[in-house]
């Protein structure tokens, strides 16, 4: 049974927990491909097989065989981030994804507030009981 939590508190803490290990799956790539959507794909590389990191904007790869995985990296320096770059801080206590219309769909479904009460997600302040 579900728990009757409130809903996201938009705190931006899971958006800096997770930071260092968000992916894409290749719909969200052709997706980001269909809206012109080059400011995301940057951040997103293709690994393949052999290890080597392909650019979520370099055409043609999307559809190759061999495709281990996606991952969020710092297009400069490929380095995982702390931070999710697409979050922004709105007021002292509440944050923002820039890319909420589109996000991975790793975000759209991390809904800890509708998970059953024996997830073990802490860090998510909607995981507390109202008092
Ligand atoms: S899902 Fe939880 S941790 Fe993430 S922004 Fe919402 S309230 Fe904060
Ligand atoms: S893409 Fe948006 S929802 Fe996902 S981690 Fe970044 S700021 Fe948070």
């Amino acid at each position: 049974m579900k728990p009757d939590y409130q809903e996201c508190r938009r705190c931006g803490s899971c958006c800096r927990a997770h930071a260092g290990n968000i992916s894409a799956t290749l719909t969200d790539i052709r997706r980001w491909m269909r809206e012109g959507r080059k400011d995301i794909l940057i951040f997103f590389f293709i690994r393949k097989e052999d290890g080597s990191l392909i650019r979520g904007d370099v055409e043609g790869y999307q559809t190759m065989e061999g495709v281990t995985g996606i991952e969020m990296r710092n297009p400069v320096n490929l380095e995982r981030f702390c931070v999710c770059p697409f979050l922004r801080q709105e007021t002292e206590d509440r944050s923002a994804c820039s890319i909420h219309e589109t996000k991975p769909r790793v975000c759209f479904y991390y809904t800890p507030w509708k998970w059953a009460a024996d997830s073990e997600i802490t860090s998510c302040p909607t995981r507390e009981k109202p008092v």
